[in-house]
């Protein structure tokens, strides 16, 4: 097709692919350098127990400050960051700058608390020979305890190497830490699994809740994920809500948990702190 719009398409093609592989050869040098140049920032996002409509707690984001491009996307650069390798220790760090926060909010705000910090793990820190160990590292010392830690991991992900997923989650609750099986709805082999992984919630993706209508198929999709889920035993979290409509919805249909730009985009610590943190409890 491209030959016969004439030679220049192909040229301009090339000339873009190439600018697109430099671009992308760029992000990554940068990417290697922005751990020790403290480039990254937490962000961190409510989930609300939408049934009594109180706080239960953050997921923790990874935000990029670039020294010339401004903030970047993790959808920019997660991707990136694990054909590199980089991700495990981006996730290490998080882990461990995360834990340090809730140790300081926790003794800032004790009126607020139990809260629970939500973190995201990658399949490749799933690999990682030392995870168990950091993970025990940083609990001792931030003196936090496993059940105020649920880990995140992409349901497509957490399938990829089932034996080694399994143990790593049973050593995990031995700790008390909960597993969340995150973007539910995305992957391929869903049902297959989901009874043998030793998980605690399930979260429900954005992109069901997004065109959520009274009694459509994503209505009717999200009310059997909530009933199965039920059935196993798992925690239900809606993400990407952002009208009163669906969190009326999702009440109706029993959702205990959800997140979304309704309650809150993700945010900075101090603006967290204003929002969320500071004040009586019966604020929230
Ligand atoms: P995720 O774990 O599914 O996180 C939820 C994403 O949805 C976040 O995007 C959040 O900002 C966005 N979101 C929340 N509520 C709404 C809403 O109401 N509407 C819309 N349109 N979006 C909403 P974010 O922060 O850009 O992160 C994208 C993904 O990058 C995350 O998806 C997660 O898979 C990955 N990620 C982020 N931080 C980390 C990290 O520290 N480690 C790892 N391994 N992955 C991370
Ligand atoms: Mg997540
Ligand atoms: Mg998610
Ligand atoms: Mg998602």
């Amino acid at each position: 097709k491209a030959k016969s719009q004439g030679r220049n398409s192909y040229y301009i093609f090339d000339a873009e692919m190439h600018t697109q592989a430099v671009n992308r050869l760029t992000l990554e040098n940068d990417l290697r350098k922005a751990l020790e140049r403290e480039e990254f920032i937490v962000y961190y996002q409510p989930i609300m127990d939408i049934q009594n409509n109180i706080l239960m707690g953050f997921e923790a984001l990874v935000r990029w400050q670039h020294p010339t491009r401004g903030f970047i996307s993790p959808i920019e650069f997660i991707s990136i960051s694990e054909d590199t390798g980089l991700i495990v220790s981006i996730d290490t760090w998080m882990f461990k700058a995360v834990c340090q926060q809730l140790a300081i909010w926790k003794n800032k705000f004790p009126h607020r608390f139990p809260l629970k910090m939500t973190i995201n793990l990658s399949a490749q820190d799933i690999r990682k020979a030392s995870l168990m160990e950091d993970i025990d590292h940083t609990l001792a010392e931030t003196g936090l305890d496993g059940n105020s830690i649920t880990l995140e991991i992409t349901e497509s992900r957490l399938i990829e190497d089932l034996p080694q997923t399994i143990d790593l989650l049973t050593k995990l609750k031995e700790r008390n830490i909960q597993i969340s099986i995150d973007d539910f709805g995305t992957g391929y082999s869903s049902l297959n699994y989901l009874h043998r992984l030793p998980a605690n919630y399930l979260k429900i993706d954005r992109s069901f809740v997004k065109e959520m209508q009274e009694e459509n198929r994503n209505y009717q999709m999200i009310s059997t994920i909530i009933n199965l889920s039920n059935q196993l035993g798992l925690k239900v979290v809606a993400e990407g809500i952002e009208t009163i409509e669906q969190l009326q919805w999702l009440q109706q249909l029993k959702c205990e948990f959800g997140q979304g730009y309704l309650f809150s985009k993700p945010l900075p610590v101090q603006e967290i702190e204003e929002k969320f943190l500071i004040g009586k409890k019966e604020r929230i």
